[in-house]
């Protein structure tokens, strides 16, 4: 084959989202939106691209996404290093502080969008993947954490997951961090032996990392570490309790999951992860936590902040094949056309229905006219409810023929072109603001 008919496909772990699961993925989000604007959050969109060190510094250096998982290059032009955004709070943080964005109070709010990982792509874990994430900024207090708990766990439950397990930690300050540090390299070091080769490396400078270990092999030496919850001091520790106090008196069971330290160094007190059992390893469906440091990190004013993130692409995995999943939609009606010199006046009349909130799928073909037959099984194959028949006598009376195509018992009717706006609404499925 020549170079010139070779066929390009997708990079792998990019996927296309074609017309079926791309109606899945707008109707999630905007299920989602909608949640968001009954907690007054508001929306951002922030660029994929970032300068590469908003990354390194933002989620730490010793960290999966940070030594592995970026697709980082150079601007052809100034040679600037660059990286397509692995997640979004670094970027929804840098924007913060480059416009100053809470000068007036703290700040409530919501992206979705893709995210970029060099992982190796399997079910539920891909190259590019859509996040949908909150962040509330300039919040100490644990009301907000749990704010933002309630949040998503309110979105899962009227999404139609009831099966998810919430799992929560506290990673508590920076100096009760430091302390536990010690404690944890002095206990790895006892049992290097234990350790895979990655978390040799990381003993020393990230021990905490170690702890987010998926080698099943670690899983004993892991679990029998120091916890940093027994550092942690009365302020982190009266967050904590405030946090699960709240979640308490509105429901939402949890439990306290020890090894639980995710996977980026911005985390402080807080963090918690929705999972399933349903997805193997892919299980966590939403993950996120306080990160009080981030804004310093970046060279902004202290600021404190939490927020969380949820993988669309495992959450569809979960719905798909429940009855929550919207179907495909069908039009309301197909316009058959059996004189193809007719179709401006059709398309006029199309246009008038559409403008009353009709979904009409017209009639097209490149090889001239089909037949009525034919037209009438494409009309079928579309799922409509109804065919609109523009035929020669009854357009010459200004009149189109509208046929039940899903009740033979229900006859052909014949309805005015002219008068449009008295017989749509009886076509349509759904409301007009649809
Ligand atoms: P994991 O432990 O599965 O690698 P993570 O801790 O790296 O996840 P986060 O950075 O917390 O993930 O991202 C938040 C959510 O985004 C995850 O819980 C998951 O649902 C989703 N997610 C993360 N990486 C991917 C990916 N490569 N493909 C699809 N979804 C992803
Ligand atoms: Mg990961």
């Amino acid at each position: 084959m020549s170079e010139g008919s070779q066929r390009i496909v997708a990079v792998k772990g990019m996927n296309d989202l074609l017309p079926g699961r791309s109606h899945r993925v707008e109707w999630l989000e905007s299920r989602a939106r909608e949640l968001f604007a009954r907690y007054a959050y508001r929306n951002i969109r922030t660029p994929i691209v970032e300068t590469t060190p908003l990354f390194v510094r933002g989620l730490g250096e010793v960290t999966d996404v940070v030594e592995k998982e970026m697709y980082s290059f150079e601007d052809r032009l100034n040679g600037d290093p660059l990286t397509l955004r692995p997640e979004a709070t670094a970027g929804v943080v840098r924007a913060a502080i480059e416009h100053n964005l809470l000068y007036d109070g703290g700040k409530r709010l919501y992206y979705m969008g893709p995210m970029f990982r060099h992982e190796r792509p399997q079910k539920g874990r891909y190259r590019q993947f859509d996040q949908i994430g909150a962040e509330a900024m300039g919040f100490a207090g644990p009301e907000v954490d749990a704010e933002l708990i309630v949040m998503a766990a309110q979105l899962l439950h009227e999404l139609g997951l009831r099966d998810l397990r919430l799992e929560l930690n506290s990673l508590g300050i920076s100096s009760e961090r430091s302390a536990h540090r010690m404690a944890l390299i002095a206990y790895f070091e006892r049992h290097l032996a234990l350790l895979d080769a990655d978390a040799r490396r990381r003993l020393h400078s990230n021990p905490l990392r170690v702890l987010d270990s998926k080698n099943p092999a670690m899983r004993a030496v892991i679990d029998n570490a120091p916890r940093l919850f027994d550092f942690l001091g009365p302020e982190s520790r009266t967050h904590f309790d405030r946090v699960l106090a709240i979640l308490d008196a509105n429901g939402i069971a949890c439990t306290i999951q020890h090894r639980l330290v995710r996977g980026l160094d911005y985390y402080t007190k807080t963090v918690f992860e929705f999972i399933t059992d349903q997805l193997g390893a892919q299980g966590t469906v939403c993950a996120g936590g306080r990160y009080d440091g981030l804004f310093a990190q970046l060279g902004g004013k202290p600021t404190p902040a939490v927020g969380w993130a949820m993988g669309m692409d495992r959450v569809l995995d979960l719905l798909d094949d429940t009855e929550h999943m919207p179907d495909t939609p069908v039009p309301d009606a197909y316009a058959i056309v059996a004189e193809p010199a007719t179709y401006p006046e059709v398309l006029r009349v199309l246009q008038e229905l559409r403008r009353h909130g009709v979904c009409v799928q017209m009639h097209a073909d490149t090889a001239g006219a089909s037949s009525l037959k034919s037209q009438f099984k494409r009309a079928d194959a579309s799922g409509a409810t109804y065919a609109l028949v523009f035929a020669q006598d009854e357009m010459a009376h200004r009149q189109v023929a509208i046929k039940h195509l899903r009740d033979a018992s229900i006859g052909q009717i014949l309805r005015p072109v002219d008068d449009i706006a008295n017989w749509a609404p009886t076509l349509q499925s759904r409301p007009l603001s649809h």
